[in-house]
């Protein structure tokens, strides 16, 4: 039961199936938020734990984002509910968890073809028995077939079918339990001996929320306010990052500004619209290269943040400058990807000094800067191709590539890679376009997946080789190989061996679940 405030501050309560969009629930302290929404009134913690795995409670207020199933800790909130029933995260979640198990990895063919050997080998080595049991040493009928038939009940690959979907399941769901979503088993699959991770800089190293910290004006009949207001009008259609926060510093300093007319992104370099009858660029140098404004050295001298500047028709009016913050998490990943020997490197549509600054500042091995979404793309087959940069052609031999990014800018790239890997924070084409989504929008789970990959290879073969090993003794045995010794499989026998062989099969896929990652 929820609990429903009407408009008048009545609370009726009703079943959770008839909440609808923007009904507004009253949750209170210990209670489920019962669908995604957003907060209006109060505050409070709410464990997310079932989400993204992180334990530590989140502090929800008016605004904040609350997620349908978790639970709200100490305060009580009015949530205006934004997604019910199959829209919600959490079935979301549990749609790609469903797909994802329905994904085979490489392995399976093995264990396929393997399968489809064990069977010939089952009727040419049964009908064999019984040839020379009952042609070449006669011993009669029925000892003859029955030792076909215990072959036969040996042989069949039971454990084999067994053998690779009870590890991925388990793996699947571990993964969900940390906040890593595999939506593609093969990505998964080859995450373990990857050579190259790339990142993606802004929103998946930074946390891609930019605080302007300086405006320059360059047009003397112009205020710092008209700078601001044109630039919010034109990025109020934006989705990046350097976009929302433009139009947030708007809001901030009460600037009402109108929505510009006609808005046309251009991806890596900024964007266009009309206020009246004036065009409004707003971009990096790019930007304003292409429409024909020239940018004064004088303007700025900013070298390690970001510039975003402001031309209105062919004139140039001013900056905004802003700055990002290094995820705290990012420094480790890559030290920890270094551990398990993984070059790294970073890829951004940024300028050269901020990137080199942040890379440097990471130690990242190599840095690609001013990239357009496009060349994203080229230096993901680059690096794939082996040519990395000041390496002699004789030593270069192709290498698995991962992509880690979060924007539309990405999503080429997490294709073109053979891991790609979405910061769950980021947009749906990024996430639709990976094998691999992080819930948290942690980087350090990058290492993590990395690892599970790791242990899942080697559980994968584990139960390939316990299901078609005890074959190599099973079988000669149950044929009758070693009968001069006095030792006969009995077909009752043989069907616990092989019963026996799946049970160990399927606990063996059960240790992985006490996997710490
Ligand atoms: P990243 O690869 O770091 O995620 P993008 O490719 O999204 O970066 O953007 C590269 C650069 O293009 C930004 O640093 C910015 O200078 C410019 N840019 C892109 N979109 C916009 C926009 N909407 N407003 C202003 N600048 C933009
Ligand atoms: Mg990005």
């Amino acid at each position: 039961m929820s609990n429903v405030k009407g408009q008048m501050s009545k609370v009726v309560n009703v079943v959770t199936e008839e909440l609808s969009k923007g009904d507004l629930v009253l949750v209170k302290p210990g209670e489920k938020v019962p669908a995604d929404g957003v907060v209006v009134e109060g505050e409070s913690s709410v464990n997310e734990a079932m989400i993204t795995g992180e334990s530590k409670p989140v502090t929800k207020s008016a605004g904040d984002e609350v997620i349908g199933g978790t639970i709200n800790n100490d305060g009580s909130l009015t949530v205006k509910v934004t997604k019910t029933g199959a829209e919600s995260a959490l079935a979301q979640i549990i749609k790609l968890v469903r797909q994802a198990q329905e994904t085979k990895p490489v392995v399976q063919m093995l264990a396929d073809k393997a399968a489809n050997w064990l069977t010939i080998i089952a009727i040419v080595v049964g009908l064999g028995t019984f040839i020379y049991w009952f042609f070449i040493n006669p011993s009669g009928a029925i000892f003859a077939s029955t030792l076909a038939i215990t072959v036969i009940v040996i042989t069949c690959p039971h454990a084999l079918g067994l053998a690779i979907p009870t590890v991925t399941t388990i793996t699947s769901s571990l993964a969900a339990k940390n906040g890593i979503l595999i939506r593609d088993m093969k990505g998964l699959e080859i995450a373990r001996k990857l050579d190259y991770v790339v990142l993606d800089k802004t929103g998946t190293l930074t946390k891609g929320e930019f605080g302007v910290v300086d405006i320059k004006v360059q047009d003397a009949g112009y205020k710092v306010q008209d700078l601001l207001k044109l630039a919010a009008a034109v990025e109020h259609h934006s989705e990046h990052a350097l976009a929302k926060a433009i139009v947030e510093e708007a809001k901030k300093s009460k600037i009402k500004f109108t929505a510009a007319k006609k808005f046309k992104a251009f991806p890596g370099k900024g964007a266009i619209g009309f206020v009246g009858k004036r065009k409004v660029v707003v971009g990096n140098r790019a930007m304003m290269k292409k429409v024909g404004v020239t940018v004064h050295r004088t303007l700025t001298t900013e070298h390690t943040r970001t510039v975003v500047y402001v031309a209105r028709d062919k004139r140039l009016l001013g900056a905004i400058i802003l700055e990002d913050q290094i995820r705290p998490e990012s420094k480790k990943t890559v030290d920890e990807l270094h551990r398990l020997g993984i070059k790294v490197a970073m890829l951004t549509g940024d300028k050269k000094e901020v990137a080199e600054e942040v890379g440097k500042k990471l130690g990242v091995d190599e840095v690609y800067a001013e990239v357009l979404p496009a060349e994203k793309v080229n230096i993901i087959k680059q690096l794939q191709a082996g040519e990395e940069k000041g390496l002699p052609r004789r030593s270069q031999r192709r290498r698995r590539v991962a992509m880690v990014g979060d924007g539309v800018n990405d999503a080429p790239s997490l294709t073109q890679a053979h891991v790609g890997i979405a910061i769950g924070a980021g947009t749906d084409v990024a996430i639709e376009s990976a094998e691999i989504v992080l819930v948290k929008s942690n980087p350090l789970d990058i290492v993590k997946a990395i690892t599970l990959s790791r242990k899942t290879d080697i559980k994968m073969k584990e139960n390939l080789a316990w299901a078609t090993g005890y074959n190599l003794i099973a079988i000669p045995a149950a044929a009758g190989v070693f009968s001069r010794f006095g030792i006969l499989l009995r077909p009752e026998w043989g069907a616990l061996l092989m019963s026996a062989s799946s049970i160990i099969v399927v606990a063996n896929a059960l240790r992985l679940r006490g996997v710490k990652l």
